[in-house]
């Protein structure tokens, strides 16, 4: 069996949800231990532990350790059944991460799956729901599957509550994709999502990013929802070019001021459009995996993260791969998946 030890790089939540994903892609069963060692409060989380229930509903797997809190956890694949599913995180937690465990089984196969997902759609420190239909999916669509998300309700931290169905038409095998290139810039827009505050927050945070970015007056909207549980307010620039497009997000808070959330946005964006790569360091961490199961495919990242590191150690304990990060001096990190022997 599998061991993987869950402090080794990033030591978060990643290393659990790459070896599910890839455990129920390749039907090995695998053992983790120190889960989430180098989070503040380590363990399972409500998040993790409902990516690891939807993995053993519709791997049909056996798990032991599955509890709250829980530092080890044993999961034995059995085989994936499409289907109908719905799963609730229960808290403001990401379900935007419980689909990406779950999507690379689904995208394979014959058979169709709807998935209705409840939790947080708009969280720090995981995709926002944008950045998954605008920039995740439509690169999954070019390896073959096609998958579509609509959101419902949105769900911010604290209050959650948010819903998304997603619907996935499988392939049989992914196409392995080059990403060397962004191409020409199509578009450059800002959105700012405002969920039960002062329209006024929205204006405000609009102009200071327009200024700031030089962006014309009508590249900035302002999204205003009424059906989320609670509070929200999301900062979001997006840069689409020919071959893929960006999202770039910032998360409102209280005592935080809109000029250091628009400020954060700002840089993301600047440090982009500096570089001429055209993935992203988020997307970079989350495009390792389909592109493992698809076989290869290279693609050039603005930088790579302990995240995207850390997902190579992962991904090489259950495929037959090198993953290789060579540093171009000044163009960013050619990530690059190479057959072991
Ligand atoms: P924890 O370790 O607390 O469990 P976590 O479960 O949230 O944390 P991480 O290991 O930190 O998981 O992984 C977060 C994932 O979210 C990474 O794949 C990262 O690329 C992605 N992510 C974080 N911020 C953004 C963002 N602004 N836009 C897109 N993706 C993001």
């Amino acid at each position: 069996m599998i061991t993987i030890d869950g402090s080794q790089g990033e030591g978060g939540g990643q290393v659990l949800r790459t070896a599910l994903a890839l455990a129920l892609v390749t039907g090995q069963p695998f053992r983790i231990e120190n889960i989430r060692a180098k989070r503040r409060k380590s363990g399972l989380l409500r998040q993790h532990l409902t990516a690891v229930e939807a993995v053993t509903k519709i791997g049909n797997a056996q798990t032991d350790g599955a509890e709250m809190g829980s530092l080890k956890l044993t999961f034995k694949p059995g085989t994936v059944s499409p289907g109908t599913y719905s799963f609730a995180v229960g808290t403001a937690g990401s379900a935007t991460l419980v689909l990406q465990t779950i999507l690379p089984a689904l995208m394979l196969g014959t058979e169709p799956s709807t998935l209705f997902l409840e939790g947080g759609t708009h969280n720090p420190m995981a995709p926002p729901f944008d950045f998954l239909a605008k920039s995740f999916l439509p690169l999954l669509h070019r390896m073959g599957p096609k998958v579509e998300a609509v959101l419902e309700r949105p769900g911010f931290y604290s209050a959650g509550g948010g819903r998304f169905r997603v619907t996935i038409q499988p392939v049989e095998k992914l196409r392995p994709i080059e990403l060397m290139d962004r191409g020409a810039i199509r578009a450059k827009r800002g959105r700012i999502l405002l969920a039960h505050l002062p329209d006024e927050i929205g204006a405000r945070q609009a102009r200071m990013l327009r200024n700031k970015l030089n962006w014309p007056e009508d590249a900035i909207e302002l999204t205003r929802f009424k059906s989320s549980a609670g509070p929200g307010n999301a900062v979001m620039a997006e840069v689409e070019s020919e071959h893929v497009t960006e999202v770039f997000t910032g998360f409102g808070e209280r005592d935080i001021p809109s000029g250091k959330v628009v400020g954060g946005v700002v840089d993301q964006v600047r440090e982009y459009l500096t570089s001429d790569a055209p993935v992203g360091e988020y997307l970079a961490d989350q495009l390792m995996i389909p592109l493992a199961v698809a076989g290869g495919g290279r693609f050039r990242a603005v930088k790579a993260s302990l995240h995207a590191r850390t997902n190579a150690e992962v991904i090489g304990r259950f495929l037959d791969y090198h993953i290789i990060f060579r540093q171009e001096s000044q163009s960013g990190v050619i990530v690059e998946f190479q057959k072991r022997g």
